[in-house]
Parts: C-alpha cells; structure tokens; sequence
C-alpha cells in the first residue's frame, strides 16, 4: 500500500495545524544564535530578509539579536498575520515586518539585502535553485544561512531514504550540499547539524498539545485525520533513525567579485 505523502495535504490544512505552534520546523534560539555567530558585526542599518519565516520563531531571535531591519516572508497569509502580530506586541514593527510571498519570487532589488537567512523552508523550491536564484539580492560580500535536510550518511536504510526522498526529491549528504553552495557563488563559511532537541523540543513535543484540538475542530475530516498520522509517523521516524539524517545549518558568503 502507497504511503501517504506531504504532497497530498492541502496548504490550508496544513497552515492551520502550523500555526498553532511557536515554530514550524525543527531549530532553536541557541541554533539561530550559532550561525548568527559565523556573520560577525551586523551593522544597524543592514536589511535580512526571513524566507519562509512562518509565525517568526527565528525572526525573533534575530531581532532580538541585531539591530538590521528584517523583511520576513512566507507563503501562507494566517503566519504572516501571526508574525506582525507578534512584532507589534513586541513594539519592533518599525524594523521587523512580514509579507506574504513566495521565495521563489522575491519582491527586491538587486543587491538589496546584507543577509539572507532561511530556517526549516528552502526544500520547497529547491537548495541549489534557491542558492542560485537569491544571490542576485544580496549585496557583494552578504551571507547566506539556510537550514536544509541532509543525510549524514552515504547509506541509509530504504523505509527512511523513501519517506524523505518523497518530501524532499534532491535531498543529500552535507559534503555535496556544500559543493553546490560554492558552486552557486558563495565561500563556505561553516555548516552544522541541529542539536536533537531542535527536533525534540521544539518540533515534536509541542505538536503533540496540538493534535487534540486540531482534530476536534476538523472531526470526520478524514485529511485532517490522516495528516496528523502523517506527522506522528515522521516523529517515530526520527527517533528511529535519527543518525542517518537531520537539519544543517549551511553558512555562506556571497563572493566579492563576480567571476568568483
Ligand atoms: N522558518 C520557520 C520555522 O523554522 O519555524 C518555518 C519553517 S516551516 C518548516 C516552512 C515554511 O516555509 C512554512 O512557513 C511555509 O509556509 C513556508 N513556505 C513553503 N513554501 C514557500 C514558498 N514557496 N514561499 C514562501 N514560503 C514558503
């Protein structure tokens, strides 16, 4: 029998499941802080744009950590909501602002932005597409920080390769998404995996106080029924074979001169 895929789940399912929770994706504050750590002084005027910000988890942490302007943007209209909603009451609106968009089509100028970052989102359109298509915004010598699902192994058993190769067809190991990085026009600055609890903490534990209202609110929704399962099997997944896969954090740097 098929397996159910990520695929087959309508956007809005699965925005109002999301948008229950803090963060969208595996990651931390103290994971966001690490790669912040490989930028160096950020200087107040800098402008970073968020893609695939979701309800701005990470974009909080940026904030609270810089003094740049941050753009966030996503795709899905009630995360946006969220996230300027969330800026007000912190009183950060004046530099932090979410748009609903698609990082496929990005609303700025050429060489416009210091830092790209990117938490949990850019598999959507594609690593090495994305690495390609968003270099034109940033500024000569701005950076780029991206978390991408990686394998941490050439091998990997079949029901684990199957399962994230139909959620993330050019899913690969950090050696190779490194060398597309410095194809693509970036030094390589630095690369690390997310800690566990990245996943644990703030991914699967939380979901798990949503589920209950999630599938009261869509009861006999037999989509709502079976994305819930979908999600409780990635989490057996992981806590099976947690080894051969995970987040990576990918740090680059956008090179001086052109023919880099
Ligand atoms: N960065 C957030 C975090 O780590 O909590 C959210 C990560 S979530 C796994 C992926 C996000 O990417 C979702 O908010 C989703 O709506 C957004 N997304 C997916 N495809 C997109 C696209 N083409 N353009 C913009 N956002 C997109």
């Amino acid at each position: 029998m098929k397996r159910t895929s990520i695929h087959d789940f309508d956007l809005s399912l699965i925005c109002d499941y999301f948008g229950r929770l803090e963060r969208q994706g595996p990651g931390s504050p103290e994971s966001t802080i690490r790669a912040l750590s490989f930028i160096g002084d950020i200087p107040d005027e800098a402008k970073i744009a968020d893609l695939g910000c979701g309800t701005g988890g990470q974009t909080t942490i940026l904030a609270q950590n810089t003094k740049a302007t941050i753009i966030g943007l996503d795709i899905c209209p009630d995360f946006i909501e969220k996230f300027n909603i969330n800026f007000k009451r912190l009183g950060l609106e004046n530099r932090v602002k979410g748009i609903v968009g698609s990082m496929d089509s990005l609303p700025f100028q050429n060489e416009e932005l210091d830092i790209i970052w990117s938490e949990g989102a850019v598999a959507s359109i594609g690593f090495e597409e994305a690495l390609n298509y968003w270099k034109r915004f940033l500024k000569r010598g701005g950076y780029i920080a991206v978390t991408y699902e990686s394998w941490f192994t050439d091998e990997r058993p079949v029901e684990i390769e199957e399962f994230w190769l139909d959620a993330v067809p050019k899913m690969s190991t950090i050696e190779h998404n490194i060398s597309l990085m410095r194809r693509a026009g970036y030094r390589f600055v630095a690369a690390f995996a997310l800690p566990e609890e990245c996943w644990t903490d703030t991914y699967f534990m939380p979901q798990k106080t949503i589920q209950g209202a999630f599938l009261e609110k869509h009861t006999g929704n037999k989509a709502a029924e079976a994305f819930v399962e979908y999600m409780r099997y990635e989490a057996a997944l992981y806590s099976k074979y947690k080894h051969y896969y995970g987040y990576v954090f990918y740090i680059g740097k956008k090179c001086e001169t052109p023919s880099l």
